[in-house]
C-alpha cells in the first residue's frame, strides 16, 4: 500500500481524494464509525477503507501514512509506526506537494479563524481567486485536488502543524500563543509553543513571517532561533482603536465586524501579508469596508429597549474574553460559564471590575467563577439555560447596556458544542423581539372574518 490515512473526517477524506486523483494505492481507515456523507465520497471514487476499526497488518505495511490531526503522537498506533520507520505525516504536509501557488499560512491560539476569513475576503475584494481551507472548513487536500486558485489562505492547528516536514508558508502568520490544548503537549507550554512555530521551519529570505511583537511566547523563542525569512513585527497595542496607519493610508475599521483591539490587530496583519502581494489600499479598505465576520465571534445579534447583544461563544479560552472585554463600550452584563479548561481568571479580574455590572454564569458547575469574581462584583447569578440566563440578564442591563455572551469556557457540559450554544442564544435574543412585537399586536386592529 502506498500510502495509509488514519482518520476518516474531513482531513482524512481530503487527502484520501487527493491521493487517489494522484494515483496513488490508498487505504483509509478509522477506529470510529465513518459519517455517510464521507463514506459515499470514499465509495464513489473506488478508495478502500475500514470503520471501527485499524488493522494494523495493513496499516503497518504502508509506505506513507497521513494521520488526522485528533489522533495524538502517543496512540499505540503511531508510536508502532514511527519505530518501523514509517513516515506518519498531516493532511496539510501531503496537500502541499500537489501545489506551487503562493500558501498563506495563519496560525496562533485566538484569532485564526477571524484573520483567514479576513484575508480571503480581501483577496477575493481585489479580484483574484483565493481558496479558504485547512483547520476553518475544507480540507487543503481536497481543495487542492478540486481547484486551482491564484492563492491558498490556509488556516493551520498546531495538530496540522505537528505533522509537517517541508511544508512552507510562502506568507506566515503567527498571531499569538496563549495557553491552550496542553493536554496534547504533556502540559509544557515550551512543546506548544514549540508546535505553533513549526509555521516558519521551512521558510528561506524570499517568504514572510508577520508576527506578534507583544507576545513574550513568540519573541522570546524568535530571539533564540535564526529565522530566515523577511519578517514584520506587528505590535498589538494601538493608540486609534478605530484606525490603523501603514504604509502611508490610514485604514479605518469596520466597528461592527472587526469590534475591539484584537481585531485591529488582525486586520493589521491581514493588510500587511495582502500588501505583499500588491493589493491596493482602496480596494484593502473597501474589503475591510465589506467585511462579515464568522459567526459567533464578538456577533452583534440586535438592540432591544437599547440594550445591546453579542454573542462571543467562540470565546472559550480567558484570553478571547479579556479581548472581547476590552473592546466593549458600554456597561457590561456578562454571560459566561461551562466546563472549565483550567481557566486562571486572575488576568481579567481588573478588567472585569472596570467593564462589569453584573455576572450571569451559564454552566453547570460555576463554583470557580463565583469564587473568582464575588470580591469584586455586587451582582452574580446562575443559570442552566440560555433562557435563563437572558432573563436574568434583561433584569439588570438598562438602556446604554450591553449583554455579552463571551464563556470563557468549553461548552460540553450544557450544549453540543460552540456554536449550538451561540446559536441558541442568538435564538433566545430574538424571541424577545418576537415577543415583544407580538405583545404590541392587540394595538392593531384585524380584519374582520
Ligand atoms: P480561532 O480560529 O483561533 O479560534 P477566532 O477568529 O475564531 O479564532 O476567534 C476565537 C475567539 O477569540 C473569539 O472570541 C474572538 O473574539 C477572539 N479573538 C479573535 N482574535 C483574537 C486575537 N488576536 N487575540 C485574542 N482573542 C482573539
Amino acid at each position: 500500500m502506498d500510502i495509509v490515512i488514519l482518520g476518516a473526517g474531513e482531513s482524512g477524506v481530503g487527502a484520501a481524494i487527493l491521493a487517489k486523483k494522484n494515483n496513488f494505492n490508498v487505504f483509509v481507515s478509522d477506529k470510529g464509525s465513518i459519517k455517510e456523507q464521507y463514506k459515499k465520497e470514499l465509495q464513489d471514487r473506488d478508495i478502500s477503507f475500514e470503520e471501527n476499526k485499524h488493522t494494523e497488518k495493513q496499516i503497518l505495511n504502508a509506505k506513507e501514512v497521513i494521520k488526522s490531526p485528533g489522533i495524538p503522537d502517543k496512540a499505540a498506533l503511531i508510536v508502532a509506526l514511527k519505530k518501523k520507520g514509517i513516515p506518519v505525516i498531516s493532511e496539510i504536509e501531503f496537500a502541499a506537494r500537489f501545489t506551487n501557488k503562493v500558501i498563506i499560512g495563519i496560525t496562533g491560539s485566538n484569532g485564526k479563524t477571524t484573520t483567514t476569513n479576513l484575508i480571503f475576503h480581501l483577496l477575493n475584494t481585489a479580484g483574484y481567486h483565493a481558496a479558504m481551507c485547512g483547520n476553518v472548513g475544507t480540507s487543503f487536500a481536497r481543495l487542492v485536488a478540486n481547484e486551482e486558485p491564484d492563492f491558498w489562505v490556509v488556516e493551520l492547528s498546531s495538530f496540522q502543524l505537528d505533522g509537517i516536514n517541508r511544508f512552507k508558508a510562502n506568507i506566515a502568520i503567527l498571531l499569538n500563543i496563549t495557553a491552550d490544548h496542553l493536554d496534547r503537549y504533556d502540559y509544557k507550554m515550551e512543546n506548544y509553543i514549540y508546535s505553533k512555530l513549526r509555521i516558519l521551519s521551512n521558510q528561506s529570505e524570499k517568504d514572510l513571517l508577520i508576527y506578534n511583537a507583544s507576545d513574550y511566547n513568540i519573541t522570546n523563542t524568535l530571539n533564540q532561533r535564526k529565522v530566515a525569512a523577511r519578517t514584520i513585527p506587528v505590535q498589538n497595542k494601538f493608540e486609534d482603536q478605530g484606525s490603523v496607519m501603514l504604509y502611508g493610508f490610514k485604514f479605518m475599521m469596520n466597528p461592527r465586524s472587526l469590534k475591539g483591539e484584537h481585531n485591529l490587530f488582525n486586520a493589521t496583519c491581514a493588510i500587511h501579508a495582502v500588501k505583499s502581494l500588491g493589493l491596493d489600499d482602496e480596494v484593502i479598505q473597501r474589503g475591510i469596508d465589506t467585511f462579515v465576520n464568522v459567526a459567533h465571534r464578538l456577533e452583534w445579534i440586535t438592540q432591544i429597549d437599547g440594550v445591546d447583544f453579542i454573542n462571543d461563544s467562540k470565546a472559550t479560552n480567558v484570553d478571547s474574553v479579556y479581548y472581547a472585554l476590552k473592546a466593549m463600550t458600554q456597561k457590561t452584563v456578562w454571560i459566561a460559564g461551562g466546563q472549565d479548561k483550567g481557566n486562571d481568571y486572575s488576568q481579567i479580574i481588573p478588567l472585569v471590575e472596570e467593564k462589569v455590572k453584573a455576572l450571569i454564569c451559564l454552566g453547570v458547575d460555576n463554583s470557580k467563577l463565583l469564587e473568582n469574581f464575588s470580591p469584586v462584583l455586587k451582582i452574580i447569578e446562575e443559570s442552566k439555560s440560555v433562557e435563563e440566563a437572558i432573563r436574568l440578564a434583561r433584569l439588570y442591563a438598562e438602556e446604554g447596556d450591553v449583554v455579552l455572551l463571551s464563556p470563557a469556557c468549553a461548552s460540553f457540559d450544557l450544549f453540543k458544542n460552540y456554536v449550538a450554544r451561540g446559536d441558541l442564544f442568538k435564538a433566545a435574543v430574538l424571541k424577545l423581539i418576537r415577543n415583544k412585537n407580538e405583545s404590541h399586536r392587540d394595538d392593531i386592529s384585524l380584519p374582520e372574518t
